[in-house]
């Protein structure tokens, strides 16, 4: 008999393309699979196989985590023109975080993974902050239209018995312009909410809100109002007895505050505050290849990911036979987040210690100087030492 951990129930592990998938391999081989017998259901998310199967996988794969409740993935490539030509692509297929994305109806959590000597552009960021983005709707599915000198534009909402109610946007009568509409629903803004609730509870950690509704009296007043209403008749218990808070603010406000903070709470953005935000608290926690990426369903699926993609250009030297000094943390953190999750839902302890030992050995060797090339350009340590993506998983490994 071996003394690996096993497990109960399988991960769904969802394999991607280019470097991130040697990256992939590497970390089951050289870290989990000396220690644990992975059961897992595999989708192979490759851009190959994609067009193979028509993109079939991809939604294959989400309605594997909605049947198992936890998924891994690895960074796919989202095929653009240029990328439809390379690869010799019968289509060009859908982002497949978007397919995964709409079959979950999630939200993704975007946190920082904090290691001493990789110190944050904002030196009061002691813990990390984290990033919910509602990814639904408002400028991302706008209409929008130029409008000629002289023209008018109204915003005309016609109810289920047809009675129309019209409000004058502009009268074009002294320019050019333009005018857009758009939109979002409760029952989205609902479910993105309840994420957020659920996620500061399973973490013990405050939870921020921001938008504009002081200026905003009737579109960003709804996603406030439906905050707030569910705080009160669902969640403000909870909240207490965990001994964490929930508020609201104004977006600028929001700001001043994240700047002057300690970190340590996960602040819930509208869409596009959640895009631009997102992209500022990467680079100033230190590197994209720290940040760690969870997209949570309102049913309690949990698909967790790097932040990266594929890192092509790594890729193109480790085809060549060079040896590339890629950066797996955001990966391996991944697993440990899936594994740690399989294990409390399938109370298997000995996973979850495992994966936070993963995690805790990981750091440590940074804290020490042992690091990818990435970290060392940052990293304040002394005697740093670069290591190779092997070397670093080797070095991982063995503290294990
Ligand atoms: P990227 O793969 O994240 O790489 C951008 C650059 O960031 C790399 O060239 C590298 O810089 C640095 N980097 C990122 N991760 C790193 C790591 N783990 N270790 C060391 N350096 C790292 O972004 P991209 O080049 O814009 O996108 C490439 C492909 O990935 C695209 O096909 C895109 O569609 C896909 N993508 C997928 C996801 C996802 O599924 N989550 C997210 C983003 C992009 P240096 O070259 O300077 O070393
Ligand atoms: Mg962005």
């Amino acid at each position: 008999m071996s003394d690996k951990i096993t497990m109960k129930t399988p991960l769904v592990e969802m394999d991607g393309d280019e470097m991130t998938r040697v990256v992939w391999a590497k970390i089951k081989e050289i870290v989990l699979d000396p220690f644990v017998d992975l059961k897992t259901e595999y989708y192979d998310l490759s851009i190959q196989n994609r067009d193979l199967t028509e993109d079939k996988v991809t939604m294959d794969s989400a309605m594997a985590t909605k049947k198992y409740g936890v998924a891994v993935k690895c960074a796919p490539i989202t095929p653009n023109a240029a990328r439809a030509k390379e690869v010799n692509l019968h289509k060009m297929w859908k982002s497949p975080n978007g397919t995964i994305h709409a079959a979950l109806d999630g939200t993704v959590f975007r946190a920082p993974i904090l290691a001493k000597g990789i110190t944050p552009l904002v030196p009061s960021w002691t813990k990390p902050i984290t990033i919910a983005r509602h990814a639904y709707g408002d400028i991302y599915s706008a209409v929008e239209s130029k409008v000629p000198q002289g023209g008018k534009a109204e915003l005309v909402v016609t109810d289920a018995e047809g009675n129309e109610t019209r409000t004058l946007i502009k009268d074009f009568s002294r320019s050019d312009g333009i005018v857009m509409g758009m939109h979002n629903l409760d029952a989205s803004i609902r479910s993105f909410a309840k994420t957020c609730f659920e996620y500061a509870l399973d973490q013990g950690i405050d939870l921020w809100f921001s938008a504009k509704d002081t200026i905003s009296k009737t579109y960003d007043h709804r996603f406030k109002d439906i905050f707030s209403e569910m705080y009160e008749a669902e969640y403000k218990e909870a909240f207490e007895k965990k001994g964490i808070t929930f508020f609201y603010t104004l977006v600028d406000d929001a700001i001043a505050r994240v700047m002057k903070s300690q970190g340590g709470f996960l602040w819930a953005c509208k869409n596009y505050d959640g895009d631009v935000f997102s992209d500022m608290l990467a680079t100033a926690f230190g590197s994209l290849a720290m940040m760690t990426s969870v997209l949570v369903s309102p049913d309690g699926y949990y698909e967790y990911e790097a932040a990266h993609g594929t890192i092509p250009r790594h890729y193109h030297k480790y085809l060549k036979g060079e040896s590339t000094s890629t950066n797996p943390i955001a990966t391996l953190f991944a697993w440990t987040g899936a594994l740690a999750r399989r294990g409390e839902l399938d109370n298997i302890p000995e996973l979850i210690d495992f994966a936070k030992r993963i995690e805790q050995v990981t750091i440590e060797a940074v804290e020490e100087g042992f690091m990818t090339g990435d970290l060392a350009l940052i990293s304040t340590v002394e005697n740093k030492k670069v290591l190779s993506l092997d070397e670093f998983l080797k070095e991982v490994a063995s503290r294990v």
